[in-house]
């Protein structure tokens, strides 16, 4: 069966990560967090200096330094996980915990940033056979993928899903302030200039706010085998 690129959109904590997740790992696709990406080059700047406390960003100082981020994959096949790594460095679990998440959306509107990530982004799709997630990816990075999903859901109960992975990971935090963190990310992802999150024309939409997680695993699925059999 030929392979094809899938792009998942949508709003921060909307579940399409894991949406993600699953469908590259049912199907033997590559997954592809391009958020995860974004969150390394923003604590890349935070250690060094580059956001200040007011939350005020030094964005030609970070401009400056793209040449110095490695970002990479650590792929663990026996888990089926992976890891993102930050010059040679596993930082996954930091660049998930509030700090980053605070000041994430403003370096991710950084259009020199924007574009060095992008670039990197469509290299890993020169092959096919993967599934990236993010807020760009039908828009911009790969605007002929053969299978966009668009997810939403409202904001409580996205941050309602946030506020138990935080939990989970013993990040002590409330439910106000993760609701707050996911309203700012909504609001500067969707009106800074440079690709701003939007559905893609071609993307068809979901709403998961009242869907089980395996009504959602079975519709994506359903989804992906209707559109790959239509392309080969
Ligand atoms: O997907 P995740 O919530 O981890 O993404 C973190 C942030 O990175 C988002 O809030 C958004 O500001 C930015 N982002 C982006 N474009 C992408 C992926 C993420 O601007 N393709």
């Amino acid at each position: 069966m030929k392979n094809i690129i899938i792009a998942i959109d949508g709003y921060s904590s909307s579940g399409k990560s894991s949406m993600a997740k699953w469908l590259a790992a049912r199907i033997g696709y590559r997954y592809i967090d391009s958020g995860a990406m974004y969150r390394a080059v923003t604590l890349y700047a935070m250690r060094n200096g580059m956001i200040h406390p007011d939350g005020s960003v030094d964005d030609q100082a970070i401009v400056k330094s793209l040449p110095l981020i490695k970002i990479d994959f650590k792929v663990d096949r026996q888990s089926d996980s992976q890891a993102t790594m930050l010059n040679g460095e596993i930082v996954e679990s930091e660049i998930r915990d509030m700090p980053v998440s605070n000041n994430v959306s403003a370096v991710a509107a950084i259009p020199a940033v924007r574009h060095a990530l992008v670039d990197m982004q469509q290299a890993f799709g020169n092959e096919k056979g993967i599934v990236m997630d993010g807020r760009d990816i039908g828009t911009t990075v790969f605007p002929n993928a053969e299978m966009k999903v668009f997810v939403n859901a409202s904001p409580q109960t996205r941050a309602q899903r946030r506020l138990l992975e935080l939990s989970a990971k013993g990040v002590a935090t409330t439910f106000e302030e993760v609701l707050a963190n996911v309203v700012h990310r909504d609001h500067i992802d969707t009106t800074r200039a440079e690709s701003p999150l939007r559905r893609a024309e071609d993307a068809i939409e979901l709403d998961n706010s009242n869907m089980s997680i395996e009504e959602q695993s079975d519709w994506l699925l359903k989804l992906f085998n209707k559109i790959s059999s239509c392309n080969n």
